[in-house]
């Protein structure tokens, strides 16, 4: 499908002028974007609408949800303009699946209120409607509008150039360039079934480019978050961050800290929690944004087993998103803080605090820290920390211990993160193997095992034997789960 349609529109790129739509005010097919006027206020770039018309996009009605269908057919039959805009077409034109359809329209979130019984009207910073239907929610913006336009109330920027509120409201080809990259401008229409692109995205998507509108500097200040998503799409559609789009995030990467905790934590979830946080890791690193979000790891990635625990946390989210398993930022965040909470608690150790009081001190203080960066919702720090808890009950496995251990809610989630602490090579093999075996023995081999744990409940000797003779991928094909470490609850 990808290739049909890339295909199909350059086609009609290449037409001569006279040949196109009629709507067609101007080419896009001159290779380069419109460049933005630096004597402007941001997001007033030149444009030139390319429209490509039903007969050369493969885009279908068919592809798009009937909810969003049916948002779009109500504004239109109250005589509003709507248009699918965003991921929605982004991802139909690359023969993806959207994961939603955002409708942008020129009614106002009060006006299309009307149309919708049940729907409401969220945010501040930037006013918006969610229009439910069926057991959908379509998020329906109303077209924004440049800033100079505005009444003061209604567009706020702070000293730093962030924006504050964003409610102007414009019409399409303002809305265009108020969006953040250029493929994420482009509007599809049912009323004709056209593609409208204002910024070039057209040409983007088949250059596989995330290009920011605007001038890129002062849109990332508007909206540090723009840094995250530029990573977040490069990884996710496999495109290249065009030069002039990737240049300021080094240097502009601190702004991150403006960003309100709960705001970065969506953010975060989005980045690592999407199927391709792996990728979005090395490339959040590669743009110097990493150590904004998640400090306390980036100063332990010098270590190679902390890159390698928080590489394979990644790479375990990942594959079980794939193969759509359940999974929890509790388990990711474990693992993510986990260097530093280690290297706190020895620290600790060393200083003659008990081990136990010592990781509680330790998990304390890299929790709060972080939370000044990402907020955690309780119900993931929780969890996270009788992750780590576990890991000191893990080895004292003697009398009704392993019995006990294993009715604990956070059982599975900590024998995968032991896994997962082996695999990095932080602590030796054996122990994890020890675990599987016992969930996988019997009522009267379990007795068996745990009457063979040494006194002292480190390593039982049974399992350093198999360790040696079988390896790591031994131990891993072995496991009850199939050797996806990552917790089930
Ligand atoms: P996906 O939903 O697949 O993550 P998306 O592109 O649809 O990707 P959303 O966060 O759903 O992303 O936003 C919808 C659209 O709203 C975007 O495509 C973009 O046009 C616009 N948008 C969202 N966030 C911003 C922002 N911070 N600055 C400018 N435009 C934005
Ligand atoms: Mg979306």
């Amino acid at each position: 499908m990808f290739n049909s349609l890339i295909s199909s529109i350059k086609r009609w790129h290449n037409k001569p002028k006279a040949e196109k739509g009629a709507n067609a005010n101007s080419p896009a097919g001159n290779g380069r974007p419109p460049k933005p006027d630096s004597n402007k206020p941001s997001g007033t770039t030149k444009t030139s609408r390319v429209v490509v018309p039903r007969s050369d996009h493969c885009l279908s009605r068919r592809d798009v949800s009937r909810a969003a269908l049916t948002v779009m057919k109500r504004l239109q039959e109250a005589g509003f303009e709507a248009y699918i805009v965003g991921g929605g077409v982004r991802d139909l034109l690359l023969g993806g699946h959207p994961k939603d359809f955002d409708v942008a329209t020129d009614a106002t979130p009060e006006q299309a209120k009307q149309l919708f019984r049940g729907a409401r009207i969220v945010g501040r910073r930037f006013r918006i409607l969610h229009a439910r239907i069926g057991r959908e929610v379509i998020e329906v913006t109303t077209f924004r509008g440049h800033h100079s336009d505005g009444e003061a109330h209604e567009a706020q920027q702070s000293e730093h150039g962030m924006l504050l509120r964003d409610n102007v409201y414009g019409d399409l080809e303002s809305d265009a360039v108020r969006r953040d990259f250029t493929v994420n401008a482009l509007y599809y229409t049912t009323d004709g079934f056209e593609i409208h692109d204002y910024t070039g995205g057209i040409r983007d998507i088949e250059q596989r480019q995330i290009r920011m509108i605007g001038d890129p500097e002062t849109r990332y200040k508007e909206d540090p978050v723009r840094m995250l998503r530029a990573v977040r799409f490069a990884a996710k559609l496999d495109f290249e961050i065009e030069p002039a789009t990737a240049a300021p995030l080094k240097e502009l990467a601190p702004l991150l800290r403006n960003i309100a905790p709960a705001r970065l934590f969506d953010e975060v979830l989005k980045l690592l929690m999407c199927g391709q946080g792996e990728r979005t890791f090395e490339l959040l690193r590669e743009h110097h944004l990493w150590p904004h979000l998640f400090p306390d790891n980036a100063r332990h990635l010098d270590s190679p087993e902390a890159l390698a625990l928080t590489r394979q946390a990644l790479r375990n989210t990942d594959d079980r998103i794939r193969n759509d398993q359940r999974v929890t930022p509790a388990f990711l965040y474990a693992a993510l803080l986990w260097p530093a909470v280690n290297a706190e608690q020895q620290f600790l150790t060393e200083k003659g605090i008990p081990p136990v009081p010592a990781l509680a001190q330790a998990a304390q203080k890299i929790t709060s820290n972080q939370l000044i960066h990402t907020a955690i919702p309780k119900r993931f720090s929780m969890p996270m920390r009788d992750i780590w808890e576990m890991q000191s009950r893990l080895p004292r496995r003697g009398g009704e211990r392993a019995f006990r251990l294993m009715e604990h809610p956070k059982f599975r989630a900590a024998y995968d993160f032991l896994l997962l602490r082996e695999d990095s090579g932080e602590i030796p093999a054996g122990l994890g193997q020890w675990w599987t075996e016992f969930q996988q023995a019997d009522e009267q081999q379990r007795q068996q095992m745990v009457r063979d744990v040494p006194r002292n409940g480190a390593r039982g000797s049974k399992s350093r034997g198999r360790r040696n003779r079988g390896g790591r991928n031994r131990n891993r094909s072995k496991r009850p789960n199939g050797g996806a470490e990552h917790p089930s609850n």
